[in-house]
């Protein structure tokens, strides 16, 4: 058996790999019924190398990515059960998609806003809704090296109809920056795109290394793989073509950003995951860090401290810190605004100023990336602050703003605005107020 050929691991190896046979019969139980509703993937290195099967079941890695009985509502999970039992798979299939729509599969507008046009036409593969950023979707990159279970795009990897990104051509993408010079970040995205190989990530980003777009500095790739397959650049087939590929963007004049996900410190415990991150920074790439902060997995200040540290010791640099969307098993992951910033302040305060590049702890909403500065006390009122660290509407950035202290709070939505004031200075009262075409006055605005 070579540890570093990939193979994933499916509903099907519960009862072939022995690691995973020899787990209790109620976790493997809980696995086969949630993982009827959200995706389930995991794969031999994340199940060889990074899971503490001392820790099981309550290691972070296991709980990155296996299914767990408590991540569907106890009514939903029964269901499931029943109609697993009944064995008439069209009745199964039926129960599924009424539970999957029920679970808020595209929150925060992802479908209805920021898909950009060209010429009239839409580009379903992109989104832009940040003015300097443009997000590409390449078809081939759609799929991950294993499924996270709180991944906010977990509708398109159980085929949800109408959901999948998926960009046509890079050539698109072109023409699109070029009628649109504010832009100077591509980022990359899945999925996970370094599924692709690395001449099919090629035919994506050369395009856009030879064309004449003098505003776009940077191409960022999102990604995964150094937590779920850091073989992907040691031993893969393609593995130094890719890293080539990395050196020809920078050679390019260009910046190479790798937007790396870490959950947890343990993600870095293994010598692959170590010397891939050596081998990408040799290619003149730098890699920036981002990831959730998660019930049951790492809603601990020690964790974030020793995992921005690490990062930093191995020449990464932590950028976002972010709190999960409402979808998928959000209820199971969810940390209260108060407490996650309580976390994330521990953290911060705990490691060195080089460090102390990661922002958050920041809900992705509908009007932007809202960080939640912490609590204060306010003309005798306690209240939380938040700002946004990326808005729809570039004039809002940078702006605290301030909402009612409210300790059970998860999300932007959950808050009532402070003072007594009816609404968030954001907020209008139309249905909806993306101003079409907007040309923001740039980033910076004075505070109020
Ligand atoms: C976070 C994000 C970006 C990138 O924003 P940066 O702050 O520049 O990293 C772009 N688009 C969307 C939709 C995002 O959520
Ligand atoms: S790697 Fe990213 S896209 Fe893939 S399952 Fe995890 S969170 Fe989702």
């Amino acid at each position: 058996m070579q540890p570093d050929r990939y193979q994933p691991y499916t509903l099907r190896h519960l009862e072939t790999v022995p690691r995973l046979k020899a787990l209790p019969e109620p976790i493997r139980h809980a696995v086969r019924v949630v993982a009827q509703v959200l995706p389930f993937k995991t794969n031999r290195y994340v199940v060889e190398e990074l899971i503490d099967w001392d820790r099981v079941p309550d290691d972070p890695v296991f709980l990155l990515t296996f299914p767990q009985r408590g991540m569907l509502a106890p009514a939903d999970f029964a269901r499931v059960e029943a109609a697993m039992k009944r064995g008439d798979p069209a009745h199964l299939r039926a129960v599924v998609e009424r539970i999957r729509w029920s679970l808020n599969p595209h929150p925060a507008g992802q479908v209805r806003h920021n898909v950009p046009r060209l010429d009239g036409e839409r580009l379903p593969g992109m989104q832009h809704k940040y003015a300097e950023t443009v997000l590409f979707f390449p078809g081939q990159g759609q799929t991950c090296h294993a499924y996270c279970t709180f991944c906010f795009r977990w509708p398109q990897f159980v085929g949800m109809e109408g959901l999948k990104f998926a960009a046509r051509e890079a050539d698109s993408l072109v023409a699109y920056l070029g009628r649109h010079p504010r832009v100077s970040d591509v980022l990359i995205t899945g999925g996970d795109p370094l599924v692709m190989k690395a001449d099919v990530l090629a035919a994506y980003l050369e395009p856009l290394l030879c064309a004449d777009l003098p505003g776009l500095t940077t191409l960022r790739i999102g990604t995964k793989a150094l937590t779920f397959w850091p073989y992907r650049f040691l031993t893969d087939p393609d593995a130094d073509d890719l890293l080539r590929l990395f050196e020809r963007v920078v050679a390019s004049g260009r910046q190479l950003a790798v937007m790396a996900h870490f959950n947890h410190p343990a993600e870095l415990d293994t010598p692959a995951a170590a010397r891939a991150v050596a081998r990408i920074r040799a290619t003149g790439a730098q890699i920036r860090t981002q990831a959730p902060l998660l019930a049951h997995i790492n809603d601990d200040a020690a964790a974030w401290g020793e995992l921005w540290r690490r990062q930093t010791a191995l020449g990464m640099v932590p950028y976002y810190m972010f709190l999960p969307r409402d979808t998928g098993a959000r209820d199971y992951f969810a940390v209260p605004l108060v407490r996650a910033w309580r976390i994330f302040r521990d953290a911060f305060a705990g490691v060195s100023g080089l460090a102390r590049t990661v922002r958050g702890p920041s809900m992705s909403t509908d009007h932007g990336k809202v960080q939640v500065l912490g609590e204060a006390r306010v003309a005798g009122e306690r209240v939380l602050a938040l700002n946004l660290l990326q808005a729809r509407d570039p004039a809002w950035t940078g702006r605290p703003f301030f909402a009612r202290y409210d300790p059970a709070a998860v999300w932007l939505d959950d808050l009532e605005p402070a003072f007594g004031e009816d609404r968030f200075f954001f907020e209008s009262d139309a249905e909806d107020p993306a101003p079409a075409g907007r040309a923001g006055p740039g980033p910076f605005v004075e505070l109020a």
